[in-house]
């Protein structure tokens, strides 16, 4: 049961349990006037008790905050008695909290507000891991929207660019960022993508020698955090430009591929202490990012460069699909992500090529080629596994969206008929689908699964996907 301070032996119990609490607890009339203040109210409001006592509300409070208060008690009614004000809180050495206070209303016998308690309670913990956990998720939105870029291009440089955005938006901090490379034949880092920073000579940056903090997380490689440019001069870029001696900290990770360094990725603010130790954990995943960014850019130009494709269709053949599609199945299974095959065979292509002759088989080909890959995003690898046969590997999609393609495939092709040398020939494929798993250790056994769906596919009528 609740005390109540209107009787003297409990007035004694309620002053005695209020004044150890440290929830800042006050009364007051209808008219603010204070009848109570406990010792961690007169602590907060710098105030003694006899002082207090008698005064207005706005002689502690700020003139919009007392307007907030009575508001809300002018509101109070017998039967809906609470409320609660949410009000900033002054936290020792200048920081910010927050204080909940709960009204609560006593009312006479006739219904009427007699009086009001105030209690004040600290929820600074609350708020703060509130807007931990939204800063947490725009944090994660971002690390989503880099890999969204990650798996949508293979051109390095609007990809580190786009990296380097998500970063930047998810690390609030940061103002300005840069993303270097190595370059292989000076052992320079090289700047590649910069944003926030406008003076035309740093589109051209290169750190000089072993200066600065971006060399230092290079050569030590480890992130770090420079807190202070000024009084951290071992570290400070020499830069000439007034962009860069306007840097006041910073933090750098290095992008290591394999054990080799090949760059870097800096986040610079011209505040000092700008950065926190949970930036500097998020910049690393940004860097990793970027370098598996860099390496599938530099896999896609290797495997260009040996003319792994098809010359009929333009898509990988055989060898370069397997080149890639290996790599895709090691990664898939040593970060456990999701990863899945799609075979394509063209339908009773025989008869095609018997009925309008190999020169239209082959345009056949083409447009099934040409309508499968514009089907799909650019990080799916699409090959021509046979002579009418295509496969595709989807890395990052489950075994549902990766149906849901094989079927846009097939209607793209049974909807539309194709048009070759003035004739018009119904084209439909059937497909198999599978999904990489315990059981398909490398590319060849997903490669048989997949397979395996496609047969029933055939089996059960053509011009259908199935699932295995
Ligand atoms: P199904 O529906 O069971 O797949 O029947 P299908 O006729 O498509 O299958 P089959 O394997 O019997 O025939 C495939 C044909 O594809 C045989 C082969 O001559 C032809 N072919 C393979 N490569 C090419 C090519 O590059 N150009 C042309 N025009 N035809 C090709
Ligand atoms: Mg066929
Ligand atoms: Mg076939």
């Amino acid at each position: 049961m609740q005390p109540d301070p209107s009787t003297n032996a409990d007035a004694d119990i309620y002053h005695e349990i209020v004044e150890t609490l440290d929830d800042l607890i006050c009364r007051v009339l209808p008219d603010s006037t204070v009848t109570f203040v406990n010792a961690a109210c007169c602590r907060y409001f710098n105030t003694r008790p006899d002082l207090a006592v008698g005064e207005k509300l706005r002689a502690f409070l700020s003139e919009d905050r007392c307007a907030a208060f009575m508001k809300e008690m002018h509101i109070l009614t017998p039967a809906n008695a609470d409320a609660v004000v949410e009000t900033p809180r002054q936290m020792p050495g200048g920081a910010h909290g927050w204080l909940r206070w709960t009204l609560k209303g006593l009312f006479g016998k006739e219904g009427q507000l007699i009086e009001v308690q105030l209690v004040g309670h600290d929820i600074t913990d609350i708020k703060q891991a509130q807007i931990d956990s939204t800063q947490h998720s725009q944090q994660l939105e971002a690390l989503h929207i880099a890999t969204g870029a990650l798996l949508s291009t293979l051109q390095l440089e609007p990809l580190l660019g786009q990296i380097l955005d998500a970063a930047v938006s998810a690390i609030p901090a940061a103002e300005k960022g840069m993303i270097y490379l190595i370059a292989p034949n000076t052992g320079q880092l090289e700047m590649r993508a910069s944003l926030g920073y406008s003076d035309p000579r740093i589109q051209k940056f290169t750190v000089p020698g072993s200066r600065g903090y971006v060399a230092r997380a290079v050569r030590e490689r480890k992130p770090i955090i420079i807190a202070d440019g000024q009084t951290d001069p071992a570290v400070r870029l020499h830069g000439s430009s007034s962009e860069i001696q306007a840097v006041q900290s910073a933090i750098a990770a290095p992008l290591i591929l394999e054990d080799e360094v090949i760059g870097a990725i800096s986040l610079d603010a011209t505040r000092r202490a700008a950065f926190t130790e949970t930036d500097l954990h998020l910049l690393t995943s940004f860097a990793d990012m970027a370098t598996a960014a860099i390496h599938n850019a530099q896999l896609h130009a290797e495997v260009q460069k040996l003319a792994l494709t098809d010359s009929l269709t333009g898509l990988y053949n055989r060898r370069g699909f397997m080149e890639l599609g290996r790599r895709e199945v090691q990664r898939s299974l040593r970060f456990d992500r999701p990863l899945t095959a799609i075979m394509a065979d063209v339908d009773h292509f025989k008869y095609i090529n018997d009925t309008y002759g190999h020169g239209i088989g082959d345009l056949v080909l083409k447009t099934v080629a040409s309508r499968c890959s514009s089907n799909i995003r650019a990080v799916d690898i699409i090959g021509r596994y046979g002579g009418e046969e295509f496969i595709v590997l989807l890395p990052e999609t489950d075994l549902f969206t990766a149906a849901a393609v094989a079927e846009r495939l097939r209607e793209r092709m049974a909807d539309l008929p194709v048009m070759a040398g003035g004739v018009s020939v119904s084209v439909s494929i059937s497909l198999g689908v599978a999904k990489a798993s315990a059981d398909t250790p490398d590319l060849d056994a997903l490669i048989r699964r997949a397979d395996s769906a496609l047969l029933a596919a055939k089996q059960n009528g053509r011009n259908r996907v199935e699932i295995q």
